[in-house]
């Protein structure tokens, strides 16, 4: 058994997507027949649901919002990136009940790059937000060699107290803070655009970058994802020329790498993709 956690869950994606590649691939060659359920786990309920899972003999499973930054003291080791985002998305059941908790979602993001060409190496990249998402794709774009990266964050405490933790990361990147308002300027200056905020979600959500600031030189990326359309972000950075990359592909990739962890095969990209769309 694998899972998703979080409250509410009814709208994940990570069901459909993970089993319509257990389906696909059928027992594997391990002969073992996965199923993927999505759980909704109250708050208050998280240690008790995790104890649970554990007993219960689950590989693993996906934490989501509201619970990744609450996930770290329950696990019994943390990977690196985990414990720099501050955030868990991925749990994995080791032996004897131990967890292991991981982040997928910030290599996720790299592997969605990757696929759409863009790279990181030598280039300056402006991130809106400041939470789990952010801080998880800032330690990736580091790891992938951008030379220098801005934070943009609503409440600025925030976005500076991830600058602050990312400089222990930086291997030698620039990290700056830039004033929600400055974003329109900052935004020239940079090559790669990335929103890591919740605006999007909702229809009537503004624009979370002016659209003055996406124009066909820019790669325009949204964490955010629809069920079955575009964000107003990527749909009008597409319209300018920009080249994009949706949420969508984030979320597919940050699953393709949890169950290649859980399973030790090799994931149904093309299933996998098909099911999201
Ligand atoms: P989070 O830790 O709660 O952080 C939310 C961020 O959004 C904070 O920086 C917050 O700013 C900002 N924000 C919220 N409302 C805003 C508004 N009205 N205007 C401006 N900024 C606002 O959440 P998260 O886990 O990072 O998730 C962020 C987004 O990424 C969500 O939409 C989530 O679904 C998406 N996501 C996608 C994937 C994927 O695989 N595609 C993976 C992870 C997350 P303050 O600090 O000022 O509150």
């Amino acid at each position: 058994m694998l899972g998703v956690i979080g409250h509410p869950i009814g709208h994940s994606l990570s069901p459909r997507m993970h089993n319509a590649a257990f389906a696909a691939g059928g027992t594997g060659p391990d002969g073992v027949d996965y199923a993927y359920v999505a759980m909704d786990v109250r708050p208050e309920r998280l240690p008790t649901a995790v104890a649970g899972l554990a007993a219960l003999g689950f590989v693993g499973f996906n934490v989501t919002m509201p619970h990744k930054e609450a996930m770290l003291p329950l696990v019994d080791e943390l990977d690196e990136t985990a414990r720099l985002a501050g955030a868990v998305n991925t749990v994995v059941v080791e032996e004897e009940g131990l967890l292991r908790g991981l982040n997928t979602d910030g290599s996720g993001f790299v592997e969605a790059c990757k696929e759409a060409g863009v790279s990181f190496a030598g280039r300056g990249v402006l991130i809106l937000g400041a939470g789990g998402a952010a801080a998880a794709i800032a330690v990736a774009v580091l790891g992938e060699g951008a030379s220098r990266l801005y934070l943009a964050n609503r409440t600025a405490q925030k976005a500076g107290e991830l600058r602050e933790k990312l400089s222990k990361v930086a291997l030698g990147a620039e990290i700056l803070g830039c004033p929600f308002e400055e974003v329109e300027d900052i935004a020239k200056e940079v090559e790669v655009l990335i929103n890591a905020t919740y605006l999007g979600m909702k229809e009537v959500d503004p624009l979370p970058l002016p659209v003055g600031a996406l124009t066909a030189e820019k790669v325009v990326c949204d964490a955010v994802y629809l069920a079955g359309r575009e964000t107003g972000l990527i749909r009008r950075a597409r319209e300018a020329g920009a080249r994009v990359v949706p949420g969508g592909r984030m979320l597919l990739y940050q699953g393709v790498q949890a169950q290649r962890i859980w399973t030790g095969r090799e994931p149904n990209l093309e299933v996998m993709s098909d099911a999201l769309a």
